[in-house]
């Protein structure tokens, strides 16, 4: 029997023994999975805070795997694999928006997940990947950075000064893509100074604070909210100058509150950014590989064996002087 991780309520992952009892068709490959990384939002459902999920989940949407048995890529070949699920047809898929689909369903939130042994997934899902022996482990970052790219490829920021409030997985990504897209200036701000701190030993920004230190820094063209809090979203309103856009990729447990009279009035542009294309995971996997952002660095604990992931994930929603939590399966 193989083995997965579910979650079946909030706070409590158990392992549960599953089989698959078919081969793969010739549009789907059988995968084993190397690594799978545990992600901000795997922990939200794990704590039971998750907006769009029902119980029980089998979870797990981050992972680097080799192909087992495939008609189009080789045995032993590694892949990423786009956890998002679109049906090719609504308005959005075929506008090129296929990240908002109409029934867009997610690989580890209201499908099957891929904290999972081995796993069936269509060839349209699979992105091949050629790691060095000692760099495999920093491609189960395409996923997170994926969302990153997508996020700052919505508005131009190239010589624009730029912050992103939450320096989680996903802000200090962002802050780092936006470095590559070349802004000329890019500030993190969060609460946790143990992130400020990496941020920027990891130089991953210009610069970053505390969001009490706001007053240091104001005016920025570009404000990526990263929590999905309403103190970070506050935040954001002071750091973006007029006409300037904030961009939320936090998610959100609710409605939230905003100056509305100060979005008339200084010409604010507010936007969300869900997930990626298979464009932007793409470029991901191109930024890891050409080593134009260095996702090693924000690996900080390995669990060793699917029978850790109760563990791994206790860890992961305690730990709060911690980036990426992975599995080593
Ligand atoms: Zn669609």
């Amino acid at each position: 029997m193989l083995k997965r991780g579910v979650i079946l309520e909030p706070n409590k992952i158990v392992i549960k023994e599953y089989s698959l009892d078919r081969d793969p068709k010739n549009d789907e490959s059988l995968l084993k999975i190397l690594y799978c990384g545990i992600c901000g939002s795997d922990v939200h459902v794990f704590k039971g805070k998750h907006p769009f999920v029902e119980f029980p989940v089998s979870t797990g949407h981050e992972v680097i795997v080799i192909i087992e048995k495939s008609d189009i890529f080789k045995k032993g070949q590694y892949v990423a694999i786009r956890p998002s699920i679109w049906d090719n047809e609504c308005y959005y898929c075929k506008h090129g928006m296929p990240h908002i689909c109409e029934n867009l369903k997610v690989r580890g939130f209201q499908e099957e997940g891929l904290l999972a042994e081995k796993v069936i997934i269509p060839n349209e899902a699979i992105f091949p990947i050629n790691p060095k022996n000692d760099e495999v482990e920093a491609f189960t970052l395409t996923e997170p950075l994926s969302t990153a790219v997508h996020a700052a490829k919505l508005s131009c920021l190239a010589g624009k000064r730029v912050a992103v409030v939450g320096l989680g997985t996903i802000g200090i990504l962002t802050a780092a893509v936006a470095k590559v897209y070349g802004a000329k200036e890019v500030i993190g701000f969060d609460v946790n100074s143990w992130k400020v701190q990496k941020a920027k030993e990891f130089n991953f920004v210009s610069d970053a604070l505390s969001p009490q230190e706001t007053n240091a820094y104001k005016d920025f063209d570009v404000v990526f909210e990263a929590v999905g809090i309403q103190s970070s979203i506050d935040t954001a309103f002071n750091l973006v100058r007029k006409h300037g856009t904030i961009i939320v990729i936090g998610v959100f447990a609710g409605p939230g509150t905003v100056p509305l009279h100060l979005i008339q009035d200084r010409e604010f542009i507010i936007r969300g950014a869900l997930m990626y294309t298979d464009d932007d995971f793409s470029e991901s996997i191109n930024l890891i590989s050409q080593k134009r952002i260095n996702t090693q660095l924000l690996i900080s604990k390995i669990f060793d064996g699917i029978d850790q992931v109760p563990d791994a994930f206790h860890y992961a929603s305690n730990e709060k002087n911690s980036f990426k939590t992975l599995i080593k399966l």
